[in-house]
């Protein structure tokens, strides 16, 4: 990586996600806008997962039911 090419880094970046939450972290950007956080991420509070877990079991009974 060539160093003369890093953007201008904030140490202090106020990052707001769309479910508000806000914090500061270091970034590229002064300000960010995301739709995800380490808040509401499916992959951190584990909904999606329970969701997904569920159809699979669900699909598993159905077929075995079926017999
Ligand atoms: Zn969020």
């Amino acid at each position: 990586m060539k160093k003369d090419l890093h953007p201008e880094y904030f140490s202090d970046a106020s990052v707001s996600c769309v479910c508000g939450e806000k914090y500061t972290t270091g970034a590229t950007q002064k300000e960010i806008r995301v739709e995800v956080c380490s808040k509401c991420h499916p992959f951190y509070t584990g909904e999606q997962r329970i969701v997904d877990t569920e159809g699979r079991v669900e699909r598993l009974r159905r077929r075995y039911g079926q017999k």
